[in-house]
């Protein structure tokens, strides 16, 4: 994707180099220009930064999207007309403001014709901003691509559940597993540049979670405080995606005191007493109303024979298995080889994938669901 930004001069400026790092890291050419001539001096940094000749605002090169951090607010004549030419050719334009505009506190505008975000790291003029608008570099790379993605899960509350869960034994000891989040996370972002309402349930991820209006994340610790959050949230959902990696077991008791290891029942052969955690995806499953439903399989065996009859056991709409001992899928990775079987016996096969793009796909089949 070709990204046009258009620089602005002033105090946020100092940002813009981590933006283009983090535009950048997408694999997005960034085509920069500047919003103001008298800035010319630094032609040679900008250029550098984003491997980019700096092209020039009278003609500035085509671009799938534009983007112009920071910009005054109102915008400058130039800029005015330069944003004008580009929304009649088409091209989506994002915005990071350098202060509050009276559109910010508003909720986000549908479609594809252009947002404003301001980025928290920016110093900005003119003291306070609605605190829902405030984002990081990552949270305005995901409002440039959400400009250029079809709304086509607008308004509809999505929930996503992602990472871990962790069990506490005592109170330095847990059992917990493998789970970056990265998977849900991708899925929670995919289904907010669609335009759902997003809530992501999530154990401690290793991951951050990009500040963005749309998006609640809700931060849990236990499978029975995950299992509480999503309970208290499910009937605003028109969608569930459940991919948190839950403890199926945890401690029967938490203990209030390290458990020593001389005194630890069971001797030298240590016993720790467990129950089983509520069964989240299950749970929604049985309910009379349910959102749309899709669950996660990950195995190591057998996959689409252990995942069909997990999809039948939990009553979901959709379960996505992967095989999580092949090289590139499953934890801790930025890939997934992920197949997709349906209720209605379907069974789809998805190549190795980056996380981002595989979550890209579960939604297509979510949005046109939930649209037939
Ligand atoms: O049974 P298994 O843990 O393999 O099922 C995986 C699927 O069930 C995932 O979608 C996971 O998020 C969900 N799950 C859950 N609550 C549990 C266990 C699993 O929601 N206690």
């Amino acid at each position: 994707m070709r990204v046009l930004l258009v620089i602005g001069a002033g105090p946020g400026q100092g940002a813009v180099p981590s933006l283009i790092a983090a535009l950048r890291r997408r694999e997005w050419a960034v085509l920069p220009i500047l919003s103001s001539p008298a800035e010319a001096s630094c032609a040679d940094l900008w250029s550098g930064l984003c491997a980019a000749p700096l092209g020039s605002l009278d003609a500035p090169p085509a671009a799938d999207v534009a983007l112009l951090a920071p910009c005054a607010v109102p915008l400058p004549p130039a800029l005015a007309g330069l944003v004008s030419r580009l929304r009649v050719a088409g091209v989506p334009v994002v915005s990071v403001p350098t202060a509050p505009s009276p559109a910010l506190p508003g909720p986000r505008p549908a479609g594809a014709a252009g947002w404003e975000v301001v980025p928290a790291a920016l110093p900005l003029l003119g003291g306070g901003v609605a605190p829902l608008w405030l984002a990081g570099p990552e949270a305005v790379g995901e409002a440039v691509a959400a400009a250029v993605t079809r709304p086509d899960l607008a308004g509809k509350g999505v929930l996503v559940t992602a990472g871990p869960t962790v069990e506490d034994i005592d109170p330095v000891r847990f059992l917990s597993n493998r789970s970056s989040g990265l998977m849900g996370l991708a899925l929670a972002l995919s289904a907010w540049r669609r335009g759902a309402a997003v809530t992501l349930v999530h154990g401690p991820l290793q991951v951050a979670v990009p500040a963005l209006p749309g998006l609640a994340a809700v931060p849990v610790r236990s499978a029975a405080q995950m299992h509480r959050a999503v309970m208290e949230c499910v009937d605003a959902q028109a969608a569930a995606i459940l991919c948190a990696a839950v403890a199926d077991f945890a401690p029967r008791q938490v203990a209030e005191q390290k458990i020593k290891k001389t005194t630890a029942a069971g001797g030298d052969e240590p016993i720790l007493p467990l129950r089983r955690t509520p069964d989240i995806l299950a749970a929604l499953g049985a309910l009379p109303r349910r959102p749309y439903l899709v669950g996660f399989a990950a195995e190591t065996e057998h996959v689409q024979a252990h995942a069909l009859d997990k999809l039948r056991r939990k009553g979901c709409d959709l379960l996505c298995a992967n095989d999580v001992t092949e090289p590139g899928s499953g934890f801790a990775v930025t890939t997934n080889r992920i197949t997709i079987l349906s209720r209605d016996g379907s069974i789809t096969p998805l190549p190795l994938l980056s996380k981002s793009a595989a979550a890209d796909r579960i939604l297509d089949r979510v949005a046109a669901a939930l649209a037939s």
